[in-house]
């Protein structure tokens, strides 16, 4: 991921790792080994990671197609690399192996790549732009999950609200979402990321009507503050967000809402970042991504003057954290004492007596309970909320 600096380096440092068991490797007799590297972080740094970090293949996220021949290259001892982008490629017929999955619950990727340059942002320059997946494509990858028992999907995208612009015969997010609602089988339906700006109307009614979409929205909110989002380019405002909001939270009550903040953009003061926590606080959110700002070279924030020190957005970080956190444990425990339904997806991994799975907003629960339940939805009282789950009692299931 190039999103932030942080994974980078660590890839950067994983790199160093191999490379010195590669020689050693070599010394004691052993074959070549290549390094390649594969994804984001390969289209935005491309050659460098030859010159400079070992790398023998370089492969961005659209020239997967290619990699045999880079790997047949590289063994021929060229150094090979592919960083094209596409303003086509879908991965439409990529089907998933899912190994590891728990398969209850599987993530299917609806579009690629984003067009809105968000100013800090540079997933529009390793991703490309913007293209949607044909909709026949993703109903029968749900309809594959669903044969084979899963009973969830994660429709995922970058926006996922401007899903369909560009197909050839335009539809919207909404649209495609009671299509997905149709399937049999499929017990739940979440998505994500929502772009505020993007959310519509009829995207909010699609959530009231579909009896499958999860009572849980995740609407990025980045900052709190007008002046900040702008200089993001956001494209929306303070008034226009906890407007939304309040549209949202008057159709589907009890919506569960969670977000993306960044704290320490580029010209961020103390009052821009009290606008935030102003919206913390009024929002009221399940939980919220907390980040500090990474300047990613190539992006326009990341030549902006008045980048902010270090220690400043370390203080800012703590004190959002803690409150974003005091928030959701208030707003978790606000089911303790109700019967929830619960999507069973594993035997609890410290105590085999009993079962996991989640609430429709996400919240895990642990009960009493066995193998045969997994992949079910069952009744459960929530006796007591432990910070961010919720220990319940299985109930009859009418
Ligand atoms: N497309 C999604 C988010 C994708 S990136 C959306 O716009 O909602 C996931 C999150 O990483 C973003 O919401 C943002 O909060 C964070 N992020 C992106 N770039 C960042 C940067 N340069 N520094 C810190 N956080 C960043
Ligand atoms: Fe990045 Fe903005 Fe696109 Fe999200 S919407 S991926 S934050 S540019």
């Amino acid at each position: 991921c190039s999103i932030r600096e942080n994974a980078e380096s660590k890839i950067y440092n994983r790199l160093d790792t191999l490379y010195a068991k590669g020689r050693q490797r070599k010394a004691q007799g052993g074959s070549k080994l290549l390094l390649g590297v594969l994804g984001c972080m390969a289209e935005r740094v491309k050659d460098d990671l030859i010159a400079n970090h070992h790398a023998d293949i370089v492969c961005g996220p659209d020239s997967y197609l290619s990699l045999p021949d880079l790997i047949a290259q590289a063994e021929l001892g060229h150094k090979a690399i592919d960083v094209d982008l596409s303003t086509t490629e879908t991965y439409r017929d990529v089907i998933p192996q899912r190994i590891g999955d728990n398969r209850i619950s599987g993530f299917v990727s609806i579009m690629r790549g984003c067009n809105n340059f968000c100013h800090y942002c540079i997933v529009p320059y390793t991703r490309g732009r913007e293209r949607s997946r044909d909709v026949e494509s993703i109903l029968r990858e749900v309809h594959d999950l669903s044969d084979r028992g899963f009973k969830e999907v994660t429709l995922l995208g970058q926006n996922v609200n401007s899903y369909g612009k560009n197909l050839e015969e335009p539809m919207t997010f909404a649209q495609l979402l009671r299509e997905v609602n149709k399937i049999e089988g499929l017990k739940r339906i979440r998505f994500m990321t929502s772009h505020p700006k993007d959310l519509s109307e009829e995207l909010i009614d699609a959530m009231r009507d579909c009896e499958k979409v999860c009572l849980h929205l995740h609407l990025p909110l980045q900052s709190g503050s007008s002046r900040i989002l702008k200089l993001m380019n956001r494209r929306y405002t303070k008034e226009q967000y906890l407007d939304l909001v309040d549209r949202i939270r008057a159709k589907v009550p009890d919506v569960s809402l969670t977000t993306d903040i960044i704290v320490g953009f580029p010209g961020e003061t103390e009052e821009d970042f009290l606008e935030t926590m102003d919206v913390v606080r009024k929002v009221r959110y399940d939980s919220a991504f907390t980040f500090q700002y990474s300047r990613r070279t190539g992006t326009p924030a990341a030549a902006m003057e008045d980048q902010i020190p270090v220690d400043v957005v370390k203080d800012r970080f703590d004190r959002l954290l803690a409150e974003v956190q005091e928030i959701s444990r208030e707003v978790t425990a606000r089911h303790t004492h109700t019967v929830q339904e619960v999507l069973v997806e594993s035997i609890n991994e410290q105590d085999p007596s009993l079962v996991t799975g989640r609430m429709s907003n996400n919240t895990l629960v642990h009960f009493k309970g066995d193998a045969s339940l997994i992949g079910t939805l069952q009744n459960v009282y929530l006796d007591e909320c432990r910070g961010f789950y919720y220990m319940g009692t299985p109930v009859e299931n009418n």
